[in-house]
């Protein structure tokens, strides 16, 4: 693979371009597995250049099998895809020249350097050899992995090796880099950096970033915009903040000893929405808007029903994620 002819400069990044075509576009994109399995059922979405996307949905959604799909390790079933107008199934191998992973399980070389690993990355997608010990340079002071380059990747942490694998992806100057679970089965002060770290990188390169998770802090944190996915469907996608909106600055959390309904006649008789209460067992989450939350549970006590592990706080990706689906993200 030749080094691409735009090679951009590293890490100045170039201004964004909200009208320029998108760095990825899907459409009507499915995918059955031989078993029947119908994984990914018709989505749709655009990225623009420089924007963070996360796909967001808890285990079996759809999401590996859609990034599968991006990176041509899968063939859709139907639908299209294009990555800075290639399409993924037409053109594999130009989808695959302007794009990179980072897979959840560790592709690098544990008994070379992180150097090795990284040049030898380099040499396999034609790098030129002067401008690929500055790019390494640049990308291990990025990832915050300079002083670890000339250990065997043996002795690296988990969060380090990580750091590695997506150094490794952008040797090639990527311009889009898909991150599969970026932080899963890390310990949460190295999740911590990692987020940080990709954080960091977003700031001094201009590159469009496509994560899955099922965390809802790192979508919350790293992404521009987010597509709730559910059962192989794009249930929501709109920023973190417009999709919080709808379910107003706090909500309020309680246990109800008897029956729900009962507890959600009451709210509605106050005025407080029960459509919008979310009942999972014995919790109800109710959106406060104007209301206070004495009010709520002044209603609950008046109809009788005692309440328990009262709080309040405000709402989450998950409330949204429970709302759309009727299903609990972190437990799902
Ligand atoms: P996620 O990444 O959101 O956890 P996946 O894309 O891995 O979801 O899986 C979506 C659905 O497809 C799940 O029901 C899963 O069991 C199924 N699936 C994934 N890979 C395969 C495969 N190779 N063959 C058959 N079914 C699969």
């Amino acid at each position: 693979m030749a080094t691409r002819a735009n090679a951009r400069s590293f890490p100045a990044a170039l201004p964004r371009q909200p009208d320029a075509a998108p760095a990825v576009e899907v459409s009507g994109l499915s995918k059955t597995y031989a078993s029947g399995v119908e994984a990914v059922r018709g989505i749709d979405f655009r990225v623009a250049p420089g924007e963070v996307f996360g796909l967001l949905g808890p285990n079996g959604a759809g999401k590996s099998t859609t990034i599968g799909m991006l990176t041509t390790a899968i063939l859709p079933t139907r639908g299209t895809a294009r990555l800075v107008g290639f399409d993924v199934v037409e053109q594999p191998l130009r989808a695959r020249g302007v794009s990179s992973v980072v897979f959840q399980e560790a592709v690098v070389d544990r008994g070379l350097t992180g150097r090795a690993n990284l040049e030898l990355h380099g040499h396999l997608w034609g790098v030129s050899a002067s401008g690929l010990a500055s790019r390494i340079a640049q990308l291990a002071g990025a990832l915050g992995i300079a002083e670890l380059l000339d250990r065997t990747v043996d002795g690296y942490s988990g969060g380090q090796r990580r750091r590695l694998e997506i150094a490794r992806a952008l040797v090639s100057e990527p311009r889009v880099l898909f991150l599969d679970e970026p932080t899963v089965g890390l310990d949460p002060r190295i999740r911590v950096e990692l987020l940080d770290a990709i954080a960091g990188l977003r700031e001094r390169v201009e590159m469009t970033i496509v994560l899955t998770t099922h965390y809802l802090d790192e979508a919350e944190r790293l992404c521009d915009r987010v597509a709730i996915v559910h059962l192989g469907e794009i249930v929501a996608l709109d920023t973190p903040r417009a999709l919080l909106s709808g379910l107003g600055e706090e909500v309020l959390a309680l246990r109800v000893h008897g029956d729900t309904a009962v507890a959600l006649a009451a709210l509605g008789a106050h005025g407080i929405s029960a459509a919008e209460a979310l009942v999972v067992g014995q919790t109800l989450t109710v959106p406060l808007h104007d209301s206070s939350p004495a009010d709520a549970i002044a209603a609950i006590d008046r109809a009788g029903l005692a309440a328990s592990a009262i709080s309040t706080r405000a709402p989450t990706l998950d409330d949204v994620y429970l709302r759309l689906t009727g299903a609990e993200l972190a437990a799902a």
